[in-house]
């Protein structure tokens, strides 16, 4: 799995980072980083960024296709 993160979408509001902790954080401009794409499950990943209000974070197969958002 792929992940983009799109910090200018990104509004702070965290919730990716209580699913997947160990995947995205919060810096201090209150904007999400990537940590590490492999350290959280691939669920959790995807729970992650389904909970992101703005959509700001993508998920993409290793292949390349889109997994989340599908539009
Ligand atoms: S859930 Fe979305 S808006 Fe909130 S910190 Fe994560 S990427 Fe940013």
């Amino acid at each position: 799995m792929k992940i983009v993160i799109l910090r200018d979408k990104c509004v702070g509001a965290g919730s990716c980072v209580l699913f997947a902790p160990k995947t995205f954080k919060l810096d201090k401009e209150g904007k999400v980083i990537l940590l590490d794409e492999n350290a959280n499950s691939n669920e959790e990943i995807l729970q992650g960024a389904q909970s992101c209000p703005v959509n700001a974070i993508e998920i993409y197969s290793d292949e390349g296709q889109k997994i989340y958002p599908k539009n």
